[in-house]
């Protein structure tokens, strides 16, 4: 098990008395905190659990670099390795010569989120907690819906106003208490944090829990194993709250303390224009976000405020990478890119990692020979209105005769 030797808040340093508070009492919600190990033992251990064959192939070969117990109750539900699949020269978009993705849509709800959900959920059984509670809109409460049913624990779900569909079926079959709230994110966001504790109930709204970054941090453990421990020259990610890559850059600090990788690699993190609060403010030069009214239609990544802002700026400006912001027909355009080039269907958040890596080519920020990493964070068929719009819809039906489909066929090989 990967004992915390340190708890420190990421605003102004101070490490909290109460080894059970989930932020800096000083700082508030903000002052989310970092949760450091002894790097050398758990290298040790670490080597010791890879090498092993009897070591199952799942996110718990790393629990030396996680807050849970060695042999604690997991819940059911398994979470990788999620495939990683080198698009072919020949095919791939912008001249890239050795572009891989990540399909983390192949997680059992279908999103990333289940990397931070496993975690969350493994330390709620171990500690005996009835169940978790989350402010979303989407994927992390699909996420938690499904771990909780997995596990026969209780999911509170706070939503605001409109999912796109797919998710809250989701959410609706795996049988969550789910309790809209008349009011924004931000509204369901603030409550969730006071009707934790009040309920009994472990958070899991995003950021603020730092254990949901140790979750997530795991992709980022198995990027470098599938990669044979050979950093890449970027990890490309989309960001809303900020959570998944600050996530990704304590994974590579803590294999870079381990002295298991010889080097960082540059974290871009990807927006949409129409939600853009950490590219402002990492143009700005600032250490923490400010609120903006962000509107995109990749919905997993509308954000007001980033809730994890400013550990995502800090991975970014340590990693010496950036922040891009892209049009949400960008986005679109990459879903479909993607989808053709590597046959891995995303959600158009997911694909916002393809998106700002042809941004930075495009602009000679990025090296099209170099080896990068696309994270697609979340399967196309959470969004099925954006994916049949970024496809062109569907096209009219033919009589049941050869000649029509041979016109047909004709007519779209021209067209
Ligand atoms: C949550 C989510 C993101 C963004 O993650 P943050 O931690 O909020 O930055 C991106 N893509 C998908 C599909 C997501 O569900
Ligand atoms: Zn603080």
């Amino acid at each position: 098990m990967g004992t915390v030797v340190a708890r420190t808040c990421v605003a102004c340093g101070a490490e909290p008395e109460d080894p059970a508070a989930l932020w800096c009492p000083s700082c508030g919600p903000e002052g989310t905190l970092d949760l450091s190990y002894d790097l050398e033992a758990a290298g040790a251990a670490l080597r010791r659990d890879l090498l092993d064959p009897a070591t199952p192939l799942d996110s718990w070969r790393f629990r030396a670099l996680l807050p849970v117990a060695d042999e604690g109750p997991r819940p059911p539900l398994r979470v990788g390795p999620t495939p990683l699949l080198l698009v072919p020269a020949e095919r791939a978009p912008a001249g890239l010569q050795r572009l891989w993705v990540k399909d983390e849509g192949r997680n059992p709800t279908a999103s990333f989120k289940d990397r931070a959900t496993q975690v969350a959920v493994a330390s709620a059984l171990e500690r005996g907690v009835p169940g978790l509670l989350c402010a979303s809109t989407g994927n992390a409460a699909t996420s938690l819906a499904g771990f909780c049913a997995a596990s026969g624990l209780r999911a509170v779900i706070l939503v605001p106003a409109s999912a796109p569909r797919p998710k809250l079926a989701q959410l609706l079959c795996y049988g969550a208490e789910l309790i809209p709230v008349a009011g924004t994110y931000d509204d369901a966001f603030d409550l969730s944090l006071a009707a934790a504790p009040q309920l009994g109930l472990d958070l899991r709204s995003t950021g603020v829990n730092p254990i949901l970054g140790e979750g997530k941090k795991t992709a980022a453990l198995e990027l470098m194993e599938q990669l044979g421990w050979e950093p890449p020259e970027a990890i490309s990610v989309s960001v809303g709250d900020g959570c998944i890559i600050s996530g990704l850059y304590k994974g590579l600090a803590d294999l870079y303390g381990a002295g298991m990788i010889p080097r960082i690699p540059r974290l871009i993190g990807v927006q949409a224009a129409g939600s853009d609060a950490l590219t402002q403010a990492w143009e700005r030069g600032d250490d923490a976000p400010t609120a903006i009214s962000a509107k995109t239609r990749a919905d997993s990544i509308s954000v007001d405020l980033p809730r994890d802002g400013r550990k995502a700026l800090r991975a970014v400006r340590e990693s010496k990478g950036c922040f891009v912001r892209v049009p949400d027909e960008d986005l679109l355009k990459a879903q479909l890119t993607l989808a053709r080039c590597s046959g891995v269907f995303s959600e158009p958040s997911g694909a916002a990692s393809l998106a700002g890596i042809l941004a930075l080519v495009e602009r000679g920020e990025l090296d099209p020979a170099a080896p990068v990493v696309a994270l697609t964070t979340g399967s196309g068929l959470k969004d099925t209105d954006s994916a049949l719009e970024a496809g062109g819809g569907v096209p009219p039906a033919i009589e049941p005769s050869l000649d029509a489909l041979l016109a047909r066929l004709q007519q779209q090989t021209r067209g």
